[in-house]
């Protein structure tokens, strides 16, 4: 029995092929039929030949299979699975914390790096622990579910954050990752909120979807509009999900005395950004950064059903136009892109 599954070959070349169908091979596995799968911009790096660092384990294999955000219904579970059954509807983590490193063991398991990506979403169904499984309730359409994973790496910026009801937010970037921290900021409370993005169609989205001031960087100037609207003080809460110049220094200086920033985007690594020490001190300002929300699945479950996502998963291609997604999912007017892989 063969299924669909994408596979990368080499630099900006996706296949869809036939392959085995996965088996149960360890009796605490799950077996998910996909239903939608996202297409995350680390993936688009990874079909870019884009190294994000020499910690991500060097190459990848060759072919490597694709997509790590998803959402589908559970076909068959192995003998150890008590937590599950078939016909549930399941989000799955991508990985998990090994629990034996340092780390592990003294409170640090959302950093655990002794872990690997698992990858192989788009495609027709995919096998996981049954560890990194998590149910979806039935109010959660399923194309929302497939979001789970890039909406735990905003939660985990607003923690990062320590954002609290009233403050005001600053967003720069609204590619899923910034979209989705400046709509959890507004569901928290913030109290002015701006959102900045160079491309029109992100801006439009984050208007659609209730963002107050979304401003065109290019137009008008961030610095002026933050001033403005915070009477002079800057954002308690400054959050840069680009992870590039000029976004990283506009982040630190829109923040307030004493406020925090998050940079959450992944930098290039050999980018090296000016930090002046003396405006630090001088401001008392928190620099943090955020990694992404491995332990956090279940808080961002409860999420999926407070805000309205549903504009922002609308771009949706069918698996079988694999190629055509990614080729969207690579110019200035996609927003968060999802593949379609069974009924849904
Ligand atoms: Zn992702
Ligand atoms: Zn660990």
């Amino acid at each position: 029995m063969t299924m669909r599954a994408a596979f990368l070959h080499g630099r900006l070349d996706v296949r869809l092929e036939q392959r085995q169908r996965p088996q149960i091979e360890h009796p605490d596995e799950v077996i998910v039929a996909v239903a939608y799968t996202g297409i995350c911009g680390s993936e688009l790096h990874m079909i870019e030949g884009f190294q994000l660092s020499s910690s991500s384990g060097g190459d990848a294999p060759t072919p490597a299979a694709l997509g790590h955000e998803y959402a589908g219904v559970v076909t068959a579970v192995g003998d150890a699975v008590e937590s599950f059954q078939i016909g549930q509807r399941v989000t799955v983590a991508p990985r998990g914390p090994c629990h034996r490193c340092d780390l592990c063991h003294n409170g640090g398991s959302a950093l655990c790096r002794k872990t690997t990506q698992r990858g192989g979403s788009w495609a027709d169904l995919i096998a996981a622990p049954q560890k990194l499984v998590h149910r979806l309730p039935d109010s959660v359409p399923l194309a929302v579910g497939a979001i789970t994973e890039p909406l735990s790496a905003s939660v985990r910026i607003l923690d990062r954050a320590g954002l609290r009801s009233g403050m005001n937010v600053c967003v720069i970037g609204a590619g899923p990752i910034g979209l989705f921290a400046a709509l959890l900021a507004k569901q928290n409370g913030a109290a002015n909120l701006i959102i900045s993005d160079l491309r029109p169609a992100r801006r439009a989205l984050a208007r659609r979807m209730g963002i107050p001031t979304v401003v065109d960087p290019a137009a008008d100037d961030l610095y002026t509009v933050v001033m403005d609207q915070t009477q002079g003080r800057g954002v308690e809460v400054s959050i840069e999900a680009v992870g590039l110049e000029p976004a990283l220094s506009q982040a630190l200086q829109v923040v307030a005395i004493g406020g925090t920033v998050v940079w959450g985007g992944v930098a290039p690594a050999g980018l090296a950004v000016p930090i002046s020490p003396n405006d630090m001190f001088m401001r008392e300002y928190s620099l943090r950064t955020s990694w992404g929300g491995i332990e956090l699945f279940e808080r961002t479950i409860r999420l999926l059903s407070v805000v309205d996502w549903s504009p922002a998963v609308a771009e949706i291609f069918p698996l079988d136009q694999v190629a055509e997604a990614v080729e969207y999912a690579r110019t200035a007017a996609a927003g968060k892109v999802l593949l379609q892989v069974a009924g849904g």
